[in-house]
C-alpha cells in the first residue's frame, strides 16, 4: 500500500469517529454564548448570535482555526463609540467630540434618559414648555439677554435666523466673515440654503460702517457678524464693531461661534455673549459643546420678541433639542466647572509636575514643556502653555489601538501626550495605557 494511501485510509477512519475533523472543534453556539454572557447584556442575544454564527462559518469554511472563533466573536462585537483619552493638547477637538461632559452634566443625562418631566408641569398636572427648567438656567446664565431659545447647533441657529427673518430677504455681511468651520462647512452656503441672499460689503481685510450702511434696505432681513473663530486675518484690516452696527435700522446677528458667555481672563480676544449683547446686538448664537463645555446645541440669545419669533417658526421643530441635551445643558450651566474650563485654566507648573511624576514612572519618557491650543473653532492663534510626556513615536499607533485608546500629538519625531486635556483623575488610566 501507497503512503499516501494509507494516511488516506487512516483520515477516512478518524472523521468516521470524528476525532480529528477540525470542524467538530468548532466552539457551540451556546457554549459561546454563555462565555460572551456579558456581550449579551450590552448588545442582546441576537447580534451576538449573530456574530457567533458568522465566525463559526469563517471555522467551517476553514478561512480560521477552530480555535480562533472565540478571539474572532471578541473582535467582530460592535463596540459603538468608543471612549478616547484626548492627549492631542487640543483643547475642544471636533474629531473626538469636542468637550468631555461634566460629571453632573453626565448624571443629568442619566435621570432623564427614562421618562421624565421635560414638558410636563408636575404641580398641576398639565402640559408645560419644553426644557424650561434649562432655558431658566441659560437666561440667568446670560442676564443680558430677554429671551433665550435652544436648537441643535449653531448652525441651525444660524439657519432659523435666516428662515425666520431673512427667507426671500437680504443678510448684509462682511466678506471678511464668509466663513468655512471645518469639514467642508461653509456658513455662507447655510444661509443661502433658506432662500436668503447675501448681500457682502467690504473686502476680506477692511469693512467700515459706511459700507453696511449703503447696503442695507428695505430688502434687507439683518445684519450677520460671523466671529472667523478658526483664522486670523492681520495687518492692513479693520472692522465694524456691533455697536456702530446697531443704528443702521435692523437687527444685528452676531454669530460669536464658541460659547463663552462672558469674558474669560485667559481669552481676552474671543467674543462672549455678555458683551455682544451690551454692545446692542438684538441675537447672539453659539454652540453649546465648544467653551461652554456642554452638550452639542446652538444657543439663540437676545431681544425677547426675535427669539420668540424664533421659537414660533414652523422649522424650529425641526431643529429642537432632544432632552438629553436639554438636561445636559441644564447640568453644564448650573453646575461645577466642566472639563473645558478645567483643562483650560490649569497651571502650566501643575501640568509640568505632572507630566515629570508620569515620566518618572515610563522607561524612555520624558517630561517636556510645550504649547496646546484652544480649537474646535475657538481663539485662533493662542497658545496655551502646557507639559507632555514625550514618548519615541512608535508608542503613538499602539496607544490609538490599546484598549482604551489614547490619541496623542506627533512633534518633532516624539508622541507627546499632552497633559492640558487630560484631566488629573485620568492620569491614572494614562499611565496604564502606555505602561500596556
Ligand atoms: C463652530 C462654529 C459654528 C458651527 O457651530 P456648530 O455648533 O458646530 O454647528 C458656527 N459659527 C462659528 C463662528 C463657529 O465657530
Amino acid at each position: 500500500m501507497s503512503e499516501d494511501r494509507q494516511r488516506g485510509r487512516g483520515q477516512l477512519a478518524a472523521d468516521a469517529e470524528g476525532r480529528t475533523d477540525p470542524r467538530r472543534q468548532i466552539p457551540r453556539t451556546d457554549a459561546l454564548l454563555v462565555s460572551f454572557a456579558d456581550a449579551v447584556r450590552v448588545h442582546g442575544a441576537a447580534t451576538v448570535k449573530a456574530v457567533i454564527v458568522t465566525a463559526q462559518q469563517r471555522a467551517r469554511a476553514g478561512e480560521i482555526a477552530p480555535s480562533e472563533v472565540a478571539s474572532q466573536v471578541a473582535a467582530a462585537l460592535p463596540t459603538g463609540p468608543r471612549r478616547v483619552i484626548n492627549a492631542t493638547g487640543v483643547v475642544v477637538h471636533t474629531n473626538l467630540g469636542r468637550a468631555p461632559l461634566s460629571p453632573a452634566a453626565r448624571a443629568a443625562m442619566d435621570a432623564a434618559s427614562g421618562t421624565t418631566d421635560v414638558e410636563f408641569d408636575l404641580a398641576t398636572g398639565t402640559r408645560a414648555r419644553r426644557g424650561r427648567s434649562a432655558l431658566a438656567a441659560l437666561a440667568s446664565a446670560v442676564p443680558d439677554a430677554g429671551g433665550v431659545h435652544v436648537v441643535n447647533n449653531n448652525a441651525a441657529a444660524l439657519l432659523l435666523c435666516a428662515l425666520a427673518f431673512a427667507a426671500g430677504r437680504e443678510i448684509v455681511i462682511s466678506r471678511g466673515e464668509l466663513v468655512e468651520i471645518g469639514d467642508g462647512f461653509r456658513i455662507p452656503e447655510l444661509l443661502r440654503s433658506t432662500g436668503a441672499r447675501l448681500h457682502e460689503v467690504g473686502t476680506t481685510n477692511r469693512v467700515h460702517l459706511r459700507d453696511y450702511a449703503e447696503a442695507v434696505g428695505p430688502s434687507t432681513g439683518f445684519i450677520l457678524k460671523v466671529h472667523p473663530s478658526n483664522f486670523q486675518v492681520t495687518g492692513f484690516t479693520s472692522t465694524v464693531d456691533i455697536a456702530s452696527l446697531t443704528g443702521l435700522g435692523v437687527p444685528v446677528i452676531v454669530d460669536i461661534g464658541s460659547g463663552l458667555l462672558a469674558p474669560h481672563p485667559l481669552l481676552p480676544d474671543e467674543p462672549d455673549a455678555a458683551t455682544a449683547l451690551r454692545a446692542g446686538a438684538d441675537i447672539v448664537t453659539a454652540s453649546g459643546d465648544k467653551l461652554l463645555g456642554g452638550p452639542q446645541a446652538g444657543l439663540l440669545l437676545g431681544d425677547a420678541d426675535l427669539v420668540e419669533r424664533l421659537r414660533g417658526h414652523p422649522a424650529a421643530r425641526a431643529l429642537r433639542v432632544d432632552k438629553l441635551t436639554l438636561a445636559a445643558l441644564e447640568a453644564t450651566l448650573r453646575g461645577p466647572i466642566p472639563p473645558v474650563r478645567q483643562t483650560l485654566e490649569a497651571s502650566a507648573d501643575s501640568l509640568f509636575e505632572r507630566a515629570s511624576l508620569l515620566a518618572a514612572q515610563i522607561p524612555g519618557a520624558e517630561a517636556v514643556r510645550c504649547v496646546a491650543a484652544v480649537g474646535g473653532g475657538g481663539a485662533p492663534g493662542v497658545e496655551l502653555p502646557s507639559a507632555a510626556v514625550s514618548l519615541p513615536m512608535e508608542y503613538a499607533e499602539s496607544l490609538r489601538l490599546g484598549e482604551i485608546p489614547v490619541v496623542g500629538r506627533i512633534e518633532r519625531g516624539r508622541c507627546l501626550l499632552d497633559l492640558r486635556t487630560v484631566l488629573p483623575s485620568d492620569d491614572e488610566l494614562l499611565l496604564r495605557a502606555v505602561l500596556g
